[in-house]
């Protein structure tokens, strides 16, 4: 997993299942439809509703104009077949936010290219385990990005480890 610094994302599921360290600190938006897809993700429940909470994540839907524009460009291109709803409707809210979309999903790459949406992906391929710092909340078991001193949770000071991550 890359640094992805201060700048503000939009996030498909895929990003989130990569996992979820890095949300703490960055500003990230989602689709409701992304977002009812991974809150039943293990273990981060808690994690995702203290990040709306404090307007870290926020979840917005896109314009019709917007989805109807990547319907549009991506019927043509034949990647529609490959794209869920969700996929459509996050790189509609990339188009419409003019931000850069998180995703390791290739279908969703690809259309994003072509309607010249910026893309990052997150996992490292060929890469086993990537290493990285994390801070870490004992009573929670949850991880943060780095920088983070205090649980968002619970308030704990937060202990640094180092994490072996898996892209997926
Ligand atoms: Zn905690």
């Amino acid at each position: 997993m890359k640094s992805l610094g201060l700048s503000e994302y939009v996030l498909d599921a895929n990003a989130f299942y990569q996992g979820l360290s890095f949300l703490s600190f960055t500003k990230s938006y989602t689709t409701s439809l992304v977002f009812a897809e991974v809150r039943h993700l293990k273990g981060s429940y808690s994690l995702l509703e203290t990040l709306v909470e404090t307007d870290n994540l926020r979840i917005v839907d896109p314009d019709e104009k917007y989805v109807n524009a990547v319907y549009g460009v991506t019927i043509k291109s034949g990647d529609s077949i490959k794209l869920s709803k969700a996929d459509i409707s996050v790189l509609a809210l990339a188009c419409q936010l003019n931000k850069t979309l998180i995703s390791d999903d290739f279908a969703v790459e690809n259309a994003a290219r072509l309607l010249r949406i910026s893309i990052m992906p997150l996992g490292t391929k060929g890469i086993k385990y990537t290493r990285k710092w994390i801070s870490f909340c004992r009573t929670c078991e949850m991880g943060y990005g780095s920088y983070l001193k205090d649980c968002l949770i619970c308030g704990n000071k937060l202990k640094r480890r180092f994490k072996r991550v898996a892209p997926f």
